[in-house]
């Protein structure tokens, strides 16, 4: 199924295919998410920082962004790694830290696209992640726990590229076309995402997915936007609810979904 793995076919005891995995470019997809977001009526602001949830009878009742206040029924905090900054400021603590982690995107040697890498292709034993995009090929993998730093630490790129010549011994790739990119994963204690109310009526939030938030972001959105909407849900949300992490405040009589 996979011919780029012929050189190393001796090393491998195996492997397990899923045939309903897929891949994606997560950039275009969120472009063209936030185009038909936008011709719904959704306004985007760019560049905009949130800085502090306004809180009166234990609703929230507006979104500070630098000077201007934002006003709604409901509030969602999905703000990834830094969601407990926003949620800190109406005494919501929930364990969510950044998980540093980088990929390295090389373009495919030019002679090569007979050989060239067909499907995702992840190496447990080595935790590292190889995906084939249009014309080029990334690895990823590597948690780092640095806080909230996203400097691109050149001794982490070069392990990433060593882990690659692991799993694609044999092709020429040139190194001057390597693009390296870091980013942070929500990491959550238990290694579960947190969708659903906080102990605040109106805020909820929807976080902490770790390594696989483009994978969960469509479905993870469908079941908050069905438990704001009080629907009949699809699934059991309750692994999920941030009420294994929150107290009940005495005095409150909220149900947690
Ligand atoms: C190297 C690497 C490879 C990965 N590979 C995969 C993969 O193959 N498949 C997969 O499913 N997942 C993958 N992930 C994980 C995925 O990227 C994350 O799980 C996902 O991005 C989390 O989405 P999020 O929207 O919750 O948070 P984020 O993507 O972190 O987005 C949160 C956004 O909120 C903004 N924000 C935060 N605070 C504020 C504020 N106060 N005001 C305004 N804006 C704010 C941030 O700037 C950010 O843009 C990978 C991650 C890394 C690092």
């Amino acid at each position: 199924m996979e011919p780029a793995l012929i050189p190393i076919a001796s090393q491998l005891a195996g492997a397990i295919h899923y045939p309903g995995d897929a891949m994606g470019d997560a950039y275009k997809f969120c472009n063209q998410l936030a185009e038909r977001a936008h011709l719904l009526g959704v306004r985007f602001l760019y560049v905009t920082a949130a800085t502090k949830l306004r809180l009166a009878d234990r609703k929230v009742t507006g979104l500070m962004c630098d000077a201007e206040e934002f006003v709604a029924d409901q509030y969602v905090v999905c703000a990834g790694s830094w969601s407990n900054v926003l949620l800190r400021t109406v005494g919501v603590h929930l364990p969510i830290r950044p998980a540093k982690g980088y990929s390295v995107t090389l373009e495919n040697p030019p002679t090569n696209v007979a050989t060239s890498l067909r499907i995702p292709v992840v190496d447990d034993q080595l935790h590292a992640v190889v995906t084939p995009l249009e014309g080029a090929v990334r690895v990823a993998g590597t948690a780092e726990f640095a806080g909230y730093n996203v400097d691109i630490n050149p001794q982490r790129v070069r392990n990433l590229l060593g882990l690659l010549s692991k799993v694609l011994p044999e092709q020429p790739f040139n190194l001057e076309t390597a693009k390296p990119w870091c980013g942070l994963r929500p990491m959550t204690s238990d290694g579960v995402p947190l969708i659903g109310r906080t102990t605040i009526e109106n805020l909820w939030v929807n976080s902490g997915h770790g390594h696989l938030g483009w994978t969960m972001a469509t479905g993870s959105a469908r079941l908050l936007s069905d438990l704001i909407c009080n629907k009949c849900l699809p699934m059991d949300a309750k692994p999920y609810s941030p009420a294994r992490f929150l107290q009940h405040k005495r005095g409150m009589n909220r149900d947690f979904h």
